[in-house]
């Protein structure tokens, strides 16, 4: 018996090795050679990518971050512009002449407060420093070399048009994209690609949730809380009364509805009555017109809750995205590239790490996922969150995809997506990320048809909608300092 259950034994593991048959696709020839132009790069990137998550650099202060993407892409040949729509951090780089114009947004922002070793404990590398809790130092290196891979087949003659790379700084609490937007940075692009790092790897069908972001303060007048109280006005009692009627409002709203919000003052001493108080509030929805309908409530609510407690009040929206507009055109061509590529070969180490991960963290152990999930034609329900990009694909088709950079389920912006994203977990995801980008660039090429079809339906979902967006006129703000709340993100 030993005999035959060694043949058979034998030949599992023969089935086993042998790989399965990659799927066809279509411009194998310049796919191949776009591979190899980021394994070659790869070592360069990884350096690039290591750099810029030590820099750790918040919103609109992504100031080293930027520039050495920006002297990368200047090295390699690119036209570049520094500073465009009023930020300093924003920046574009060019290659090539004439159509298509194909677009690739990378980001590199960090998120305060949560410096990190690149260690599977909680252990911050300095404490109290920003990290890069949302994967963005691994986002614009995958992007830009794919734009750098493009651009080596545009100079071999492999591929014709023009390559546009758009360093997108500020995702997570100014929405930089959108003031890109506004100021016709994107203007002339044919089709956009954009990733961002996840814990799966998929082309996005599902949609975003739809965000306005807005300060709501009230004014009264002071007095002593026990000599004269009658003498003041609160604006601590004016805001009670707002919050109030906002916590009462939550039964009325749909299903599909987020309201969150802090306070950020409401008087520092109990004797003396406060003259102003401030709260920061967020609106969200899968649907950009019921977030339209929520603000429209609030506003007659803060006035309402003034007019209560003899104080005046505003409401300031600060920023504000829109809910995504997938192209399932175009999430079917990635997913066809990204399953060609096969899944993140992740070491047992790696795997060993996510797990350490997951188990201090209380989720599941299940280590890290390296395959490609189905292909979604008919996309499930919107998960929770808010992104810059969707405001670009209600302007331009997009092609948005999602890459394991780290542990399932392991909570993100947070330490675990530091930790990943300054070792191999991290590196091995922006490589294939910058691959799936860089594949799908190459159909785009070569197939105006695809190009074609992606705006038809573009077209066709688009109709009747006048995209607005929501910030405010003048240059964007720049946050408080690096100690200031998190903000906003796409998970
Ligand atoms: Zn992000």
């Amino acid at each position: 018996m030993q005999p035959i259950k060694l043949a058979l034994i034998s030949t599992l593991v023969a089935t086993s090795i042998v790989a399965a048959p990659k799927p066809k696709v279509a411009h194998l020839a310049e796919k191949q050679a776009a591979v190899a132009s980021i394994d070659a790069h790869s070592a360069e990137m990884t350096a690039l990518s290591d750099r810029i998550w030590r820099h750790a650099e918040t919103a609109l202060r992504e100031t080293k971050s930027a520039a050495d993407l920006a002297s990368w892409a200047e090295t390699q040949g690119f036209r570049v512009t520094r500073g465009v729509a009023s930020m300093p951090t924003a920046f574009v780089a060019e290659y090539g002449n004439g159509s298509p114009v194909i677009g690739i947004m990378g980001e590199y922002d960090a998120l305060p407060g949560i410096s990190q070793k690149a260690q599977p404990t909680k252990e911050a590398l300095e404490a109290g420093s920003p990290g890069h809790g949302c994967g963005h130092n691994l986002f614009g290196v995958a992007s830009l070399g794919a734009a750098v891979s493009a651009k080596e087949l545009i100079a071999a003659g492999k591929l014709r048009g023009t390559i546009r790379f758009f360093g997108t700084p500020a995702e997570e609490s100014v929405s930089g994209k959108v003031y890109m937007l506004r100021d016709g940075v994107f203007e002339g692009v044919d089709v956009m690609l954009v990733w961002h790092p996840s814990d799966e790897n998929v082309s996005d069908t599902r949609s975003t949730q739809a965000l306005v972001d807005l300060v709501v303060e009230f004014r009264g007048h002071t007095a002593h809380a026990a000599y004269d109280p009658w003498n003041a006005r609160s604006a601590a009692d004016g805001l009670e009364i707002f919050t109030y009627s906002l916590n009462m409002m939550r039964e009325h709203i749909r299903p599909t509805s987020r309201m969150h919000y802090t306070i950020q003052r409401a008087g520092d001493v109990p004797n003396v009555v406060p003259d102003y108080a401030k709260l920061w509030l967020w609106l969200r929805d899968n649907d950009r017109v019921e977030v339209d309908r929520m603000l429209e409530r609030v506003r007659q609510m803060a006035q309402g809750a003034a007019m209560a407690a003899g104080v005046e009040s505003t409401v300031r929206v600060q920023a504000g995205v829109w809910n995504a507009l997938p192209n399932i055109t175009g999430q079917r061509l990635a997913w066809q590239n990204m399953s060609w590529l096969g899944p993140i070969a992740f070491s047992d180490d790696e795997q060993l790490f996510a797990r350490q991960i997951q188990k201090e963290t209380g989720v599941p152990e299940s280590g890290l996922m390296p395959a490609l999930k189905p292909f979604e034609e008919q996309p499930g329900p919107v998960e929770g969150g808010s992104t810059d990009v969707a405001d670009v694909s209600w302007n331009i088709p997009v092609i948005h995809l999602s890459v394991t950079t780290g542990p399932s389920a392991a909570p993100w912006h947070a330490w675990p997506v530091v930790a990943c994203g300054g070792m191999s977990i991290g590196h091995k995801g922006m490589i294939w990320a910058s691959k799936a980008l860089a594949t799908t660039t190459v159909d785009l090429f070569r197939d105006p048809k695809t190009i074609d079809a992606m705006k038809s339906e573009f077209a066709t979902k688009t109709k009747g909608v006048t995209y607005k967006p929501y910030v405010p006129d003048g240059p964007p703000p720049v946050p408080a300092g690096d100690t200031a709340p998190a903000g906003r993100g796409t998970n």
